[in-house]
C-alpha cells in the first residue's frame, strides 16, 4: 500500500469550535486520512491565553502564542479565531504562502469577502467557509455545488438560533422580548452583551454570504437592510398568533427582475431589478415549513428555478455542530491539494446589483388602534387603494376600557404585495386620520 502523504495543519483558536475541531483532528486521525487521501497533522494551535482552560484536553505542547509563526508551514490553516484583525491578515498571509483557508468568520467574510476571494484565486488555493452560515448544515456547498446548474430565486433563511429562540418563546409562553432574552442568557443561547444577534447584525453577515452564492454576486455586509427584533412586543406575536402566523427573524436574498426579461420572483418597485438582501422580523404562516423551526435550531429555504422549493434544517451553532462544517471543508481542502489544483470555487458571472430596501416587495401585516365609528373600515380601505395598497384580510376587535366606557377597535390588516415605499406612505397618511388612534405595528409577510 503507498504510504499517504501528510499535510500540516495550522489551528487559529480553541475556544467552542476550535477546541472540538482539535479533538476531531487527533481522534479521528485515521478516518481522516482515509478521507482525504493525505494524512492531517495539527502541527500547532494559536491562541490568546496558554493557560486559559480548554474544553477538551489537548498536548499542552500544540499550543503557542505565535500565530504568525505557526501558519508559516502550513498547508491547511483553520481559522476559528473570530473578529476582524488580525483574524484577517493571518488569513491572507496564509494564502499568500499557498495554504488553504477554512474559516467560520461570518464578520470576516461578509465584510471583507471580495478581498478574500481575491487573494485565494491569486494563490490558487481553496478558500472555504461552511461554518459561517448556520453552523451544521451544509448549505453553502449545495447552494455553490449541488445547485449550480440551477437558478435561484429566493433565500429565507432562519439563521441566527439566538433570535429564534427568544421569537419562539415569545410565541409559546407569551414572554415580552427582555423576558424571553434574559431565559436565552440563563440558557447560553444569547451572550452578555446580545447586540449582535438581537440587532440582526450577525444574521445580516449570514445573508450577504447567502445571497453571493446565490446569485453569483459579492454583496457585503453594506448591501444588506438589517432590523432585529428588540421592538418585536408580545402584543405583535399574540396579534400575529391570532391571525395565523408566528413571526421570525429572516434572512431574505431575493430576485427582482423585469416581468419578462428573465426569471425572477417579481419585478421590483419602479420596475427595478437586482436583489434585495434583508434582515428583519417577518410574519409567516403557521403552515410554512420554516413556522416548524423551533427552539435555537436554524434552517435555509431556497426557491430555485427548477429544483422547486428545497429547506436545510439543522443546529446553527455549537462547537461540535460548528466542527463539523469545519471538518467538511477541511476534508475538501486537502483533496483539493492532494489531487492538485484549487478545487471548486465561487462563481461571480452574475452582475446583479443590490437593492435597496425601498425596492423591496413584500406584504405587510399593520396594526392599528382605532375609533369605534360607523364608516371607519370604509375610509381606511379607500386610503390604502388611493396609495395603491390592496389589502387581502382585515379583520376588527372592538374593546370597551372598563374604567371610562369608551370602545375602541382594534384593526389587523395584511395587504398584498406592495412597495416599501408605497407602504411606508400609506402608514404615513393612515396616522394622519382623524380615526386612527395609534398605528400599533408595522411588520412584513412572507409566504403567504
Ligand atoms: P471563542 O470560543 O471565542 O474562541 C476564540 C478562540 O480564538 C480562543 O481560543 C481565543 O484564545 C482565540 N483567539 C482570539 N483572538 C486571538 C488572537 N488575537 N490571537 C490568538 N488567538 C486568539 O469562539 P468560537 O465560538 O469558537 O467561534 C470561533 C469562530 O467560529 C468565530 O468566527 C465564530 O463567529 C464562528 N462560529 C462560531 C459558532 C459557535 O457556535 N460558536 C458557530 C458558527 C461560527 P483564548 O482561548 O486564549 O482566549
Amino acid at each position: 500500500m503507498t504510504e499517504l502523504r501528510t499535510l500540516k495543519v495550522a489551528l487559529l483558536g480553541c475556544g467552542n469550535v476550535g477546541a472540538q475541531v482539535a479533538r476531531i483532528l487527533l481522534d479521528d486521525a485515521d478516518m481522516l486520512a482515509s478521507r482525504a487521501g493525505a494524512r492531517l497533522e495539527l502541527v500547532g494551535i494559536a491562541v490568546r491565553n496558554l493557560d486559559a482552560p480548554r474544553e477538551v484536553e489537548l498536548p499542552r505542547g500544540l499550543f503557542t502564542t505565535d500565530a504568525e509563526t505557526l501558519i508559516k508551514d502550513a498547508d491547511l490553516v483553520i481559522e476559528l479565531m473570530g473578529g476582524i484583525e488580525p483574524a484577517r491578515t493571518l488569513i491572507l498571509t496564509a494564502m499568500r504562502n499557498g495554504a488553504c483557508v477554512v474559516t467560520g468568520n461570518k464578520a470576516l467574510v461578509a465584510k471583507d469577502g471580495p478581498t478574500l476571494h481575491e487573494e485565494a484565486d491569486k494563490a490558487g488555493v481553496q478558500l472555504s467557509y461552511e461554518a459561517a452560515v448556520a453552523g451544521a448544515i451544509p448549505i453553502l456547498r449545495p447552494i455553490r455545488d449541488s445547485l449550480s446548474g440551477d437558478r435561484i430565486t429566493r433565500v429565507l433563511g432562519i439563521v441566527n438560533g439566538t433570535t429564534n429562540f427568544i421569537l419562539d418563546q415569545m410565541d409559546s409562553t407569551g414572554a415580552q422580548f427582555a423576558d424571553a432574552l434574559a431565559q436565552a442568557q440563563r440558557l447560553g443561547y444569547a451572550e452578555a452583551d446580545p447586540t449582535a444577534d438581537v440587532e440582526g447584525y450577525d444574521a445580516a453577515s449570514k445573508a450577504a454570504i447567502l445571497a453571493s452564492l446565490s446569485f453569483h454576486t459579492r454583496f457585503s455586509l453594506d448591501d444588506v437592510y438589517c432590523e432585529g427584533i428588540s421592538s418585536v412586543t408580545a402584543a405583535d406575536i399574540a396579534a400575529a398568533k391570532d391571525a395565523g402566523f408566528v413571526i421570525k427573524l429572516l434572512a431574505i436574498a431575493e430576485k427582482l427582475t423585469a416581468a419578462g426579461t428573465e426569471t425572477g420572483t417579481e419585478t421590483g418597485a419602479n420596475g427595478d431589478t437586482g436583489v434585495s438582501v434583508r434582515v428583519h422580523p417577518t410574519l409567516l404562516p403557521r403552515e410554512h415549513p420554516l413556522a416548524a423551526v423551533r427552539g435555537a435550531f436554524n434552517a435555509v429555504f431556497i426557491e430555485a428555478e427548477n429544483a422547486g422549493e428545497l429547506m436545510f434544517y439543522g443546529q446553527g451553532a455549537g462547537g461540535k455542530p460548528t466542527a463539523s462544517a469545519v471538518m467538511g471543508d477541511l476534508i475538501s481542502a486537502a483533496r483539493s491539494i492532494v489531487l492538485g489544483g484549487p478545487g471548486r470555487a465561487e462563481t461571480t458571472t452574475g452582475q446583479v446589483s443590490a437593492l435597496p430596501i425601498t425596492a423591496a416587495v413584500t406584504s405587510y401585516y399593520i396594526g392599528l388602534d382605532v375609533a369605534d365609528q360607523p364608516g371607519v373600515l370604509a375610509k381606511i380601505a379607500r386610503l390604502f387603494a388611493d396609495h395603491g395598497v390592496s389589502i387581502e384580510i382585515m379583520r376588527q376587535t372592538i374593546h370597551r376600557d372598563a374604567d371610562s366606557n369608551v370602545e375602541s377597535a382594534e384593526l389587523r390588516i395584511v395587504t398584498h404585495r406592495a412597495s416599501e415605499a408605497a407602504l411606508a406612505a400609506t402608514v404615513e397618511a393612515v396616522k394622519g386620520l382623524d380615526v386612527i388612534n395609534s398605528v400599533t405595528s408595522v411588520l412584513r409577510v412572507e409566504g403567504v
